[in-house]
């Protein structure tokens, strides 16, 4: 095994709940952390030394929301709130071949890597049906990637008429035939389809590769189907990945199904535990925080995202008080247009001081970094990942100190999160393998998978304007819903 001896790092390690900045050397056996040296110790025989006193070395970031088919359709998707939004982007998911669902991965990886993520969780939709070799064209992708992943496929089965709150007058003449009234695949299916791609992928790559289960939303899906997803997750001890409460028409829907709403409502299915990730969060009851905590339930929070689609402010500052286990996500390259989790890591630190004029309720820098490393580790199971310490995965990124974000150097943790894009970064180590170096991916062929995607771009907007136009017949519709519910009709914000 080579042992990688990283010489006089500044480094960025938790000392008492905070992230600080220490000369430090790292010791690398393979994989792991062996141990972090004092800079003034003399290096294991034989090993292979590297100068990194301009470095500063970070835990890999952890991206706990994306969904990588969305990276083909970077760009595409206008300035829309999240039910008319999703009409245009669902469309451009149609139909793809298995070579399009992996340059479509690998685009949101290449991202990812060169932007400090070292961990991500893949909440993947497959359009129209989850189905088996779809999947495997996304695990392969990640595989090569040298990333390390935990793959949520999406399962829902309820038809998108059932999922917002229409009013049955206002679809009566439309011809929904080709969208929208076709019978989903039955719930025991779709699980079967997870199962056989946990048997083939899960603690695949090194273990680099877990499986995990990712109903779209309660909303979305049967009690059948949620009662099952929980039973997989619990049987694989994975986490269950769900978007919830992520707009007002959501809240609705959620007290449709249970009269104290939303989370109520997962927890009457016995799914309100430690392996949940809430996704979103931002349309929550006043007892909901208390009830998250009290179950040890994890958030996701958006910040880009949720500001992109309108959607509302996640209570962050308030789930953090209570204790609650919080991790960052850019949610997907359709809706962010990005995938760089540094950007989210500097909306979720400043983006409540707009509407909290208690500084000491602000989250900052320090915290906000912390959610997106050792948080957002422990938010997705990974109990090995999100810091730099001995034992630990060697998941770590080197920022070189000469460079426009950190000159002068004043104050790491605040110069990394507020003022650096990722455009610092010297190298990517994953599991121990260096997966970027200045600038380039260092296992994938960068720009063989651009040329594709522009290739596959080209003909999706020629091929799916049909899909599009049967979408669309949706959109007068969901108008009249938003002004039922009062949404657009006072032109103010939905903040609170
Ligand atoms: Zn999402």
């Amino acid at each position: 095994m080579t042992i990688t001896w990283f010489q006089n790092a500044l480094c960025l390690v938790e000392e008492g709940g905070e992230l600080s900045a220490r000369r430090l050397s790292i010791e690398i056996d393979g994989q792991t952390i062996r141990a972090l040296h004092d800079p003034e110790a003399a290096p294991t025989p034989g090993c292979d030394v590297i100068d990194a006193a301009g470095l500063l070395a970070v835990p890999g970031l952890v991206n706990c929301h994306t969904h990588s088919p969305d990276n083909l359709a970077r760009g595409t998707s206008p300035d829309l709130p999240l039910e008319l939004w999703s009409l245009t982007s669902s469309a451009a998911r149609e139909g793809r071949t298995s070579r399009e669902i992996y340059v479509s991965t690998m685009l949101g990886a290449i991202e990812m890597m060169r932007s400090g993520t070292t961990s991500v969780l893949d909440h993947v939709k497959i359009s129209p049906d989850i189905d088996l070799e779809a999947l495997d064209a996304v695990a392969s992708a990640w595989a090569d990637s040298g990333l390390r992943v935990t793959i949520a496929p999406i399962v829902a089965d309820r038809p998108i008429i059932e999922t917002m709150p229409f009013d049955v007058d206002d679809l009566k003449d439309l011809d929904l035939s080709g969208y929208g009234a076709r019978m989903p695949m039955p719930a025991a299916e779709q699980i079967a389809v997870v199962e056989a791609f946990h048997q083939k992928w899960h603690g695949t790559g090194e273990g680099r590769l877990k499986v995990a289960i990712g109903p779209s939303g309660p909303q979305r899906c049967s009690d059948d189907l949620l009662v099952r997803a929980g039973d997989f997750s619990e049987r694989h001890a994975t986490v269950l990945h769900t978007h919830v409460l992520e707009t007002r028409l959501q809240r609705e829907m959620g007290f449709r199904l249970n009269p104290r709403g939303m989370i109520s409502h997962l927890g009457s299915l016995g799914l309100l535990n430690s392996r949940i990730n809430l996704v979103h969060a931002i349309w929550l009851e006043e007892d909901d925080i208390e009830r998250i905590a009290e179950a040890g339930a994890t958030v996701v929070h958006n910040p880009v995202s949720n500001a992109r689609l309108g959607s509302g402010f996640c209570p962050l500052p308030r789930l953090l008080a209570h204790g609650v286990r919080i991790g960052l996500g850019t949610d997907s390259a359709a809706c962010n247009d990005g995938v760089n989790l540094l950007e989210t890591v500097k909306w979720a630190a400043i983006l409540h001081n707009l509407i909290d004029e208690n500084e000491a309720n602000w989250v900052g820098p320090q915290r906000a970094l912390k959610l997106a490393t050792s948080g957002g580790a422990d938010v997705l199971g990974l109990h090995n990942a999100g810091r730099l310490a001995a034992g630990m995965a060697a998941d770590m990124v080197f920022f070189r100190l000469a460079s426009p974000a950190f000159s002068p150097l004043n104050d790491p943790v605040r110069q990394l999160v507020l003022s650096e894009t990722g455009s610092a970064i010297e190298r990517v180590l994953v599991n121990g393998r260096e997966v970027v170096r200045n600038d380039r991916s260092m296992l994938v062929e960068e720009a063989g998978i651009w040329a594709e995607a522009a290739e596959f771009a080209e003909r999706n907007r020629r091929d799916n304007q049909s899909a599009l136009a049967a979408t669309h017949l949706l959109e007068a519709p969901i108008r009249k819903m938003r002004t039922r519910y009062g949404i657009n009709m006072h032109g103010g914000c939905s903040c609170h």
